[in-house]
């Protein structure tokens, strides 16, 4: 569960700690734990096998000691006393063989029984009084016996052997009995590495009080259950094991125990143990270590780009990586910056031509929404200000008959207007631009050399950098573009100056073309729209008018006794007349509001947008006293000249355009029948002179 919940963990850190508690951790531990295991089996299999060792040692002294003591008594039986019986057995004779064979064969006790049970002699201490009734019966029943009795709290050699060589009938067993040593088993000791060694009957320990007094003041229950086991003595583990002493040769009650300390084995388990600890927890140090040194170097450096692929996948592009390596993660990281420059240069690259293209169309698309070409020249002028990321600029036009180039309008910057005088064509930065039809970068301002103030009223200290493109039309040039100040105190370019190029070109083309449908619309003359232009115009503004609910007026006007001009003076002259008539009403009307047009002949219209009847009359008096104050100079003296006209509004007076006309026309018609020089508004509404 843990596991794989870590697995399914998003971080690397914890897979690579994991992987090393699995890789070394887990194996080794198996790999210690398996030795340890079998270690332990050695060092209890070799304890056994000691123990066991021992135990037969223990039963071969056993065997050893009863079977000389029985081989003894069988020569002293068979030979010592068969030398006496010859003569029967005296105290005075028998005696002095027994005591010679206690002394000499060590024995504790020596007797000469009858009959199986009567002891007729003796020698050495009296075991015990179970010794008639229980021991003397039982070494007696055949020849030849040896067996180990437990009397009292000690245990007895006893061997039996009978005289066989008699000549009478009666029994007589000779009866050999040593105690057994304290130091029986110190022997084996020695030999096998045994801790004690202890001889049972039914629980009751009978040997080596030594030892057993050693264990008492240890504390320790000495008598433990069971036949083999673990005991502790003096705060070491031993193993012991308890069998019977001789079975089936002594009573099975007898028993022995032997402990054996713990082997070698054992100690090298246990220093083992402590050393797959050390082992252990050096490990675990060491995974986590490595696991973190590895969490650190791939790990965090993996993380730290996930994160920032996941911002760039999102789309953010400014993100900043300070890896600083040489390795595989280093060449990622280098090659994913490079990638995200390279996406971000095509990125601006991308919106540069989109802004570029956008540019350009809609310098392109100006021209249709540009009646007026100083506005089409803001426009544009504006537009490249923007592209080019700098302060101000000016459009300067060449004029057809001086060969001069003029500012025609200037946007941007501090003040509030640019004039300068004329340039001649080659002098200063836009000369040598109008004449060379060549783009200049000026990135020295007015330092350069090529750079002429031409008495301009504004600081030149001002201009610091300046980029100046000219516009182009066919094979000409008609003028120039002129960018000052790139922001932020930064140089213009090479690109700067081709996108500048691109759109003085485009700009060329939108102005000519401007200046073509100027001149298509405009009356040479008189410089008015042209008729068609008249009634296109009033069609377009009686529609928003309908449209918007406003209101809509028309003026016509119509020179007095124009023939006359004509019949006394020329047509110069009546021209002339025409052109001050025109020039008139223009400037009476308002600019780019109103439209002025020459209707036919020497008769004029004006369109008079969202104006109601009684403004447009206003209007048209104005007019009519703006041209009766025109004196044209003659030689036979000033020329006066007087209009009549009529104003006809929608939709008071009428709903269409022809209507409309016709309405004003009657007006003006009224104006004429009325002694001419006035207004009339249609309806007969009038004001005279
Ligand atoms: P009225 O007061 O009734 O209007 O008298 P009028 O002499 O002005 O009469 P009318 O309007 O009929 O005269 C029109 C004349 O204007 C006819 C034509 O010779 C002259 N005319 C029209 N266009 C031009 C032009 O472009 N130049 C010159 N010089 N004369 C023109
Ligand atoms: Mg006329
Ligand atoms: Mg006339």
């Amino acid at each position: 569960m843990f596991f794989t919940e870590l697995f399914k963990c998003r971080r690397i850190k914890y897979k690579i700690i994991l992987l090393f508690a699995v890789i070394f951790i887990l194996p080794l531990t198996f790999l210690m734990m398996i030795s340890l295991n079998r270690i332990s089996d050695v060092a209890q299999q070799d304890l056994k096998r000691n123990t066991g060792y021992a135990l037969s040692l223990y039963r071969t002294a056993l065997e050893d000691q009863l079977d000389t003591l029985r081989i003894r008594a069988k020569t002293v039986a068979d030979f010592d006393l068969y030398n006496i019986s010859t003569s029967g057995f005296t105290a005075a004779t028998t005696l002095p063989v027994m005591q010679y064979e206690l002394v000499r064969s060590g024995l504790d006790y020596i007797a000469l029984i009858q009959d199986k049970s009567i002891i007729l002699l003796e020698e050495g201490a009296t075991p015990s009084e179970m010794l008639s009734r229980v021991v003397i019966p039982a070494m007696c029943h055949s020849s030849l016996t040896a067996n180990l009795y437990i009397l009292g709290d000690e245990a007895w050699f006893f061997a039996a052997a009978r005289l066989t060589k008699l000549k009478t009938p009666e029994t007589r067993h000779i009866l050999f009995a040593q105690k057994m040593s304290r130091d029986f088993g110190d022997k084996l000791k020695r030999l096998t590495g045994a801790e004690y060694t202890l001889i049972y009957n039914n629980k009751q320990i009978v040997t080596t009080k030594m030892d057993v007094y050693t264990r008492r003041e240890t504390g320790v229950n000495i008598l433990k259950e069971g036949n083999s086991g673990t005991i502790n003595i003096m705060g070491k583990s031993h193993y012991f094991i308890r069998e019977a002493a001789l079975a089936s040769k002594i009573s099975d009650e007898i028993k022995v125990e032997i402990a054996m300390p713990d082997s070698e084995y054992k100690r090298l388990e246990k220093s083992m143990k402590g050393d797959f600890f050390v082992f252990a927890v050096i490990g675990v140090l060491l995974a986590l270590a490595t696991g973190s040194m590895l969490s650190w170097d791939i790990a965090n450096p993996i993380n730290w780009l996930a994160r920032l692929t996941t911002k760039v996948a999102a789309g953010d592009l400014n993100v900043s990586s300070a890896i600083e390596r040489y390795d595989e993660i280093g060449i990622l990281d280098k090659n994913f910056k490079e990638m995200i420059i390279s996406i971000k240069t095509e990125r601006e690259l991308k919106e540069n031509r989109m802004s570029e293209l956008n540019t350009l169309f809609a310098i392109s698309n100006a021209v249709n929404y540009f009646t007026d070409s100083e506005e089409l020249l803001k426009f544009v002028l504006t537009h490249a200000i923007e592209v080019l990321d700098a302060e101000r600029g000016s459009i300067m036009l060449l004029d057809d008959q001086t060969d001069e180039l003029i500012i025609k309008v200037a946007s941007g910057g501090r003040y509030r207007a640019f004039t300068s005088p004329p340039v001649k064509l080659g002098q200063g930065i836009c000369g040598i631009v109008a004449s060379e039809g060549k783009g200049i970068i000026c990135n020295d301002g007015f330092k350069d050399t090529r750079f002429s103030n031409f008495d301009s009223l504004m600081p030149v200290e001002d201009i610091i950098t300046l980029i100046c493109a000219p516009l182009k039309f066919k094979e000409g040039t008609i003028g120039v573009i002129n960018i000052v100040n790139k922001r932020g105190g930064g140089k213009f370019s090479d690109t700067e100056l081709s996108l500048l190029n691109l759109i003085a070109s485009q700009a060329a083309v939108t102005i000519e073309n401007n200046k073509l449908y100027e001149l298509s619309i405009t009356d040479g003359m008189t410089r008015l729209y042209v008729h068609r232009y008249f009634q296109a115009r009033l069609s377009e503004e009686l529609l928003r008018a309908r449209r918007y609910g406003l209101s809509l007026s028309l003026i016509m006007i119509d020179i007095d006794n124009f023939k006359k001009f004509n019949d006394n003076y020329g047509h110069q002259v009546g021209d002339k007349v025409l052109q001050k008539v025109a020039q008139t009403i223009k400037e009476t009307v308002r600019t780019g509001v109103d439209i002025p047009c020459r209707y036919g002949g020497e008769e004029m219209s004006v369109i008079l947008p969202e104006t109601r009847d009684d403004e447009a009359l206003f209007t048209a008096e104005r007019i009519r006293e703006r041209i009766s104050e025109i004196r044209v100079p003659h030689p036979s003296g000033d020329l006066k000249i007087t209009v009549s006209i009529g104003v006809a509004s929608y939709p008071i007076h009428s709903h269409d355009r022809e209507s409309l006309i016709k309405v004003a026309d009657k007006a003006l018609y009224e104006s004429k029948a009325n002694g001419k020089n006035r207004s009339t508004l249609a309806e007969g509404k009038n004001i005279n002179e």
